[in-house]
């Protein structure tokens, strides 16, 4: 059964102006409603968590670390655990941003010959996000992703013979505790594709989101404090106040767009290169036409 939940702490259904099902519509089990993971029906695919803006998704895979293994191997390759019983569960949490932080720096090829027969819905994607990451690279002159066959490699260690270490360790004689000792010896880990990106000083290209300021800014700070992955950012300088915006941190969730008070910021899907906006001062209203007085002397 896959071990995997929504960090509701993270997920966007805590805020205002926003609605998030990212996560509900693209699980290709029907394993996700209202914000809940039925663990019987997911199969672990991770799609849900390709498409998270927030990180929200929790699960037994450490893709941290599969990703950097697969970074180390030469050539460097991702390839799933039907293929090597080190790497991630299913490929289906890449998504587009991940693949070129992979690809820009050294020639990356994948292993997605299996995932037609596997699961379908992960083939789609993965044919979709590999293409949207081929056509940046290609346009920053970069190597393209190729796509290879892995011969199949040991088999992973069945999950009885797990059950049965837990068995004997705890003299447990039913499969029920078994189950619970190997559920709390289990990580649940969080993966939060912009901090990896961030980690990885992935350079910025068409694939990730641009911001524009539609009018002036009262320089309020409001969207510094909602954003959730720290994409802005004001600086206050002699040349004045400027908004900083980070498109590798952005993961477009429209917090900031969505409750801007004066409605005047725009997420663009490509970035096109800016990264600072030059504001104004926050101006003090004006105080009220019948507030005025005249200082009286005795
Ligand atoms: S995709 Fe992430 S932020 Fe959106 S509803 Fe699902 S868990 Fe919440
Ligand atoms: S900059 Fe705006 S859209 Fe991007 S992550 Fe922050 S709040 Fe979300």
């Amino acid at each position: 059964m896959a071990r995997r939940d929504i960090d509701l702490n993270r997920c966007l259904f805590h805020y205002t102006n926003i609605t998030c099902n990212r996560c509900q519509e693209i699980c290709p089990q029907g394993a996700i409603h209202n914000r809940e993971i039925d663990r019987k029906k997911c199969d672990n695919c991770g799609l849900c968590t390709a498409v998270c803006p927030t990180g929200a998704i929790t699960s037994d895979t450490d893709y941290d670390s599969c990703l950097t293994a697969a970074q180390k191997l030469a050539p460097q390759v991702l390839m799933c655990r039907k293929v090597s019983p080190q790497s991630m569960a299913c490929l289906g949490a890449l998504n587009r941003r991940l693949l070129w932080a992979l690809a820009e720096k050294q020639p990356l090829a994948m292993d997605t010959s299996r995932c037609a027969q596997c699961n379908p819905a992960v083939q789609n994607w993965l044919a979709q996000e590999i293409t949207a990451c081929n056509q940046a690279l290609q346009k920053a002159g970069k190597e393209t992703i190729k796509l290879v066959h892995v011969k199949d490699s040991a088999p992973a260690p069945q999950a009885v013979a797990r059950r049965s270490f837990f068995r004997s360790l705890f003299h447990a004689a039913s499969d029920t505790a078994a189950e619970i000792a190997q559920a709390q010896t289990e990580r649940q880990y969080a993966f939060d594709g912009t901090i990896w990106l961030d980690k990885q000083d992935t350079s910025p290209c068409q694939l990730f989101p641009g911001l524009e300021i539609t009018d002036s800014c009262t320089a309020c700070g409001l969207c510094t404090m909602l954003c959730p992955e720290k994409a802005l950012v004001i600086s206050d300088s002699e040349a004045g106040k400027k908004l900083h915006f980070n498109p590798i941190k952005c993961t477009a969730c429209g917090l900031c767009v969505n409750n801007c008070p004066q409605s005047i910021l725009k997420l663009l899907p490509s970035f096109a290169g800016q990264t600072e906006f030059s504001l104004q001062e926050d101006t003090p209203p004006a105080p009220p036409a019948d507030s005025s007085f005249t200082l009286q002397r005795g």
